[in-house]
């Protein structure tokens, strides 16, 4: 086969236009990196990236990244949702999210345990639609400059020390680096020789789209039975938990309309009648993730690094967190302003998350599965969730408010993502964040860190500004992807500044 060699040298090639691999795109173009985006599909529309089938939950951290890059303001789906987990009946209490189908509500959830999150712009969870979150990052992606391929899938690659070749059938591009934004069967990841360990399924899921001649006899909502979970979402939307250890998602044997039909009268306990089958899809909640993120200049991201069950809704934001935190790392080191050990960093703090994700879906897994030690369990989390520190603990771990960095520094805000400060002229320190980069915040005017901020150049701002509300800080120095390196109460130590400055930035002269 002749192959067509395409001569430009991009620094970065990613497989994958769903929404981690845009939002990469988009990082790494804000801090001016060429990107090529290779898509095996030439369609980005699908049936299943909408709703009712698309409706992904997006927790506070990508709440916060998507505000923090202006992004939010161009999702509109959510506001003509009515999602009947989240939004009960009116005077009905309001559901906060729930593990493993057993529901939190609002007002248990002690928000004051939570000392360094503002109620503020960002909201600690919001209901999205796959569909137009690929489309806005896209759209993003392309006006920062990126190049979106669709209709190509990475067939192989070959890297040396200096550059990636990237083949997808009879075409061959070339780029710096290659990250792998390819999904859960991700090509990347196999030909790259990742280790991929983890532990096979109890289910089979199955969402479907069927016309049903007697509906009332199913539920609405999420309805957890003795045999297994069904949710109906809207009328002849249904998804449906089987435990079958994933034999039938294994099998590859055809999703037929009387299949849908038997795993859903047995899960339900009904006669319930399926005269047509529109959709069907299944998926388990196999988990496995890489055990490493990057194999020289290869890199994963998303759920090509993990997969886990879709309970609680956490895939999307993992990897949204992954995008955020690996575009500037990686920008940095194209843009020689940091040291390739930069990106140790990468894996280094988000493999524990990703692993505690999987350990989130298999615990939940675990109390849903048929059988009384499940049961058993089940009633005891129903108990510790209906108390309030039960609930403010289940909250802080599904909307994402307790995640921390493990970054060293005395301070314990360090490691978390920043809280959103309101200065007294009305703008954020999110909103001061649409460029992507560091951000030295003085509530002090202390003219020492202003020459402190100054020897970083365009890498880190110097704002100093009075906050409405400021938690006792005196001074917050912010990575790009708005997570605290290092912050004080007190009259500012210049030095730990100055260590924690070195660590995430690196002064004027470029690395030789
Ligand atoms: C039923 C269900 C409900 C879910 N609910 C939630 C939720 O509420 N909240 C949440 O956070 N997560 C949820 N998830 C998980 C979430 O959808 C995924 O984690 C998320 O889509 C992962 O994004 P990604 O960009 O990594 O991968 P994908 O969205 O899978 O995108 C990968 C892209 O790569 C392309 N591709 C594949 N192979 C190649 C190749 N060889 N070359 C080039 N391109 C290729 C694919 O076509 C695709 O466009 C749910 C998942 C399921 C199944």
């Amino acid at each position: 086969m002749k192959t067509t060699q395409n001569n430009s040298i991009y620094d970065v090639i990613i497989a994958g236009a769903g929404p981690v691999g845009l939002f990469l795109a988009s990082e790494l173009a804000l801090a001016k990196c060429s990107v090529l985006v290779l898509e095996k599909a030439e369609n980005p529309r699908s049936p299943l990236k909408q709703v009712p089938f698309g409706i992904r939950g997006l927790n506070a951290l990508s709440v916060e990244a998507l505000y923090r890059r202006d992004l939010l303001k161009e999702l509109e789906v959510h506001k003509r949702l009515k999602n009947p987990h989240l939004n009960s009946k009116q005077g009905a209490r309001r559901q906060g999210g729930h593990f493993a189908g057993i529901v939190f509500h609002d007002d248990d959830i002690d928000t004051s345990q939570w000392k360094y999150r503002l109620p503020s712009s960002t909201d600690a969870s919001l209901i999205s639609e796959m569909q137009e979150l690929e489309t806005v990052l896209a759209r993003r992606s392309e006006a920062l400059g990126v190049v979106i391929k669709r209709g190509l899938a990475i067939t192989n690659f070959h890297q040396t020390d200096d550059e990636v070749t990237v083949q997808s059938g009879d075409q061959s591009f070339k780029g710096k680096w290659l990250v792998g934004c390819d999904g859960s069967r991700s090509v990347v990841r196999k030909l790259g020789g990742f280790e991929f360990a983890g532990t096979e399924p109890e289910f089979t899921g199955y969402s479907t789209q069927v016309d049903i001649a007697d509906p009332e006899k199913l539920s609405t909502g999420r309805t957890v039975t003795p045999t297994g979970m069904y949710l109906q979402s809207q009328p002849g939307y249904v998804i449906i938990q089987d435990f079958d250890g994933g034999a039938f998602h294994h099998s590859k044997k055809p999703i037929t309309m009387e299949r849908v039909q038997e795993v859903l009268r047995r899960i339900s306990n009904t006669d319930v009648t399926i005269t047509a089958l529109h959709i069907a899809t299944t998926w388990t909640d196999r988990a496995r993730q890489a055990t490493t993120y990057r194999h020289g200049r290869v890199l994963l991201a998303g759920d090509a690094a993990h997969i886990h069950a879709p309970l609680g809704g956490q895939g999307l934001n993992l990897g949204l967190g992954d995008a955020m935190n690996l575009g500037w790392k990686l920008a940095a080191i194209i843009q020689q302003h940091s040291p390739e050990s930069l990106l140790d960093s990468y894996y280094i703090e988000r493999y524990p998350l990703g692993a505690q994700v999987l350990d989130w879906s298999r615990a939940q897994v675990a109390i849903m599965k048929p059988g009384p030690t499940a049961r058993a369990l089940n009633s005891i989390i129903r108990d510790l969730i209906n108390t309030r520190d039960g609930a403010t603990y289940f909250a802080g771990r599904v909307w994402g408010v307790l995640t921390r960095y493990n970054l060293g520094g005395n301070h314990p805000l360090v490691g978390h993502s920043v809280p959103n400060f309101e200065f007294d002229d009305g703008s954020t320190i999110g909103d001061l964040m649409h460029d992507g980069q560091g951000i030295l915040l003085d509530f002090d005017s202390n003219a020492s860190l202003k020459t402190l901020a100054s020897e970083y150049g365009d890498q880190m701002k110097y704002v100093s500004s009075a906050a409405k509300e400021q938690l006792g800080l005196s001074a917050v120095l912010i990575r790009p992807d708005g997570f605290v390196a290092w912050a004080s109460d007190q009259h500012p130590d210049l030095a730990e500044a100055k260590q924690a400055a070195t660590i995430w930035f690196t002064t004027h002269q470029k690395l030789g």
